[in-house]
């Protein structure tokens, strides 16, 4: 019998009593390891009604106790690290050491929800006219939702409920139903923490529990990570019901190569970035971008994409893991047949690829394509697998032209030695991510994640700053205090 995954509602880890459940598999191996509920209107009706029901006593919970609630989750995250990593793998297929930077970087921005109180002071000036004083105030929404993709099953989760919850807020979590047994015991240890019953729902499921959350009148804010096409859906569904939503997409990442560049860095940098995690990152690098005499290393890059190989998470030579799922696999697959077709140059074929000791998994090997152009599909389309494309042009703007053409606008990354190179990237590209010899520049928790264009749906972004203040609202007071009505105190008692 696989373990059933319960629902969280109401401060308690319920069974559903949902007729619908989900398989939960190893992609390593494609053995049941649980199974997924899709929550009824029920239990979801439930969720709603406690999270209103707890936002009435936590949005009048001292904000240095909210701050402490958070520090005691990253000691707890921190102590069970590793622990958490392992199921991560188990569910994901990821390596242990990519489970364990997932997990990692959740736990920066639990860091960064435990520093509340100074992120929530607003605004004040003295004197805005004669005796009269402004000052602001960031308050919280009321009852916040978050719906998360299968690659980061840690991390996204963690960019969401801490941070809304240390605002003042209340949190309904809904995890991909690919990948919910760590976000299952991330919320575990938030109970553990000493967080108060009915701050945090989570309920599983599919589109019809998404679909109630955009649609239900209490939930005020959603946020979203996950495909483009889900992504405009639930961004244009949650804004027509006058929600604020911010909804995070897919990309196409592109990397610059100038003649310059440290070479053996460039051909370090590109493997990892583009077939790290078997591809499924948003800001995976898919596209090298080769100036001029740069296109000179491609034979060389492809000969050290070639030796990369996918494995068992356990196993310390596994440059990565498989695919999410065989339906993963097989588009993948079908992206690398149409690149060939398309006239692609395939340097290096990832397809047929065996792991010993896992004959059914989900595995695609280190896959190159030379000579792309941007009218084919493989360069149009988020192959969101390890595939990188390259592609020539003769100079740095010929490069700038193309990234600022592509509708995605994510991350991206320059490889140089000029600086003066460098700047007029960084300044002239229209991508809110950008590395300069770096090459997946997501920023630490103290920024915002940043992206643009059709990788990004709304105005504030995921943590740092912005995501205070999507998580918040501003109070702005006006005060005047008549100093006649100042009572005289200096009476008999006084003396
Ligand atoms: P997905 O869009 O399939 O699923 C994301 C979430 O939406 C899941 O919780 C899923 O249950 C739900 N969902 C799926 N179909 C739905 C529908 N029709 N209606 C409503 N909800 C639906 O994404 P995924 O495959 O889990 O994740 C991979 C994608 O996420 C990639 O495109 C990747 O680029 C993107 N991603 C983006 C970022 C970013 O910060 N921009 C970060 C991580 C992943």
């Amino acid at each position: 019998m696989s373990k059933k995954v319960p629902l969280y509602i109401d401060g308690e880890f319920v069974q559903s009593q949902s007729s619908q459940w989900i398989d939960v598999t190893n992609p390593a191996t494609q053995e049941v390891i649980a199974q997924v509920p899709c929550a009824t209107q029920t239990e979801m009706a439930q969720a709603v009604a406690s999270a209103q029901q707890a936002f009435l006593t936590w949005k009048e919970v001292a904000v240095s106790e909210r701050a402490r609630v958070m520090m005691r989750y990253q000691a707890l995250l921190k102590e069970h690290h590793d622990e958490i990593a392992e199921i991560l793998a188990s569910e994901t297929g990821k390596t242990f050491e990519d489970a364990k930077g997932d997990v990692w970087r959740g736990i920066e921005v639990v860091e960064h929800a435990a520093n509340i109180p100074s992120l929530l002071m607003g605004e004040t000036v003295e004197n805005v006219a004669r005796g009269i004083d402004t000052y602001s105030f960031t308050q919280p929404l009321g009852v916040c939702a978050g719906i998360t993709p299968f690659n980061f099953p840690a991390m996204i989760p963690l960019w969401m409920f801490p941070l809304a919850i240390a605002c003042g807020n209340t949190f309904i979590l809904k995890p991909s139903e690919q990948d919910p047994l760590t976000p299952t015991r991330l919320v575990e240890l938030f109970e553990q923490a000493g967080a108060p019953k009915g701050v945090l729902q989570v309920i599983h499921g599919g589109k019809e529990q998404v679909d109630f959350l955009l649609d239900e009148p209490a939930v005020k804010a959603i946020s979203f990570v996950g495909s483009v096409a889900v992504g405009q859906y639930i961004y244009r569904r949650g804004t027509e019901n006058m929600k604020r939503v911010q909804a995070f997409a897919g990309a196409k990442n592109h990397c610059v190569i100038m003649p310059d560049a440290n070479k053996s860095q460039v051909i370090s940098n590109l493997v990892g970035a583009s077939v790290g995690a078997a591809g499924q990152r948003c800001m995976a690098i898919s596209v090298a971008v080769f100036v001029g005499s740069a296109r000179e290393w491609i034979p060389e890059i492809a000969a050290e994409l070639a030796k990369v190989k996918p494995g068992g998470w356990d196993d310390p030579d596994a440059a990565y893991g498989p695919l999410i799922s065989p339906q993963a696999k097989q588009r993948v697959e079908n992206f690398i047949t149409q690149g060939v077709n398309e006239g692609a140059e395939l340097l290096v074929d990832g397809r047929n690829c065996d792991v010993a000791g896992y004959p059914h998994g989900n595995w695609v090997g280190p896959t190159m394509f030379g000579k792309v152009t941007t009218d084919m599909e493989i360069y149009k389309n988020e192959i969101f697998g390890p595939v990188l494309c390259a592609t020539e042009v003769d100079s740095l703007d010929e490069a700038l032209a193309m990234v600022n053409a592509n509708p995605y606008g994510n991350g991206t990354s320059i490889f140089t030695a000029s600086g003066a190179a460098a700047r007029k990237y960084q300044h002239n590209v229209e991508v809110g991510q950008v590395g300069i010899n770096i090459p997946i520049p997501v920023p630490l928790p103290f920024f915002s994640f940043t992206g643009w264009k059709g990788s990004f749906f709304g105005d504030l972004h995921a943590y740092g700053k912005q995501g205070v203040r999507f998580y918040s609202e501003t109070k702005t007071i006006t005060a005047r205090w008549f100093e006649s009505d100042i009572a005289d105190v200096s009476g008999p008692n006084m003396t």
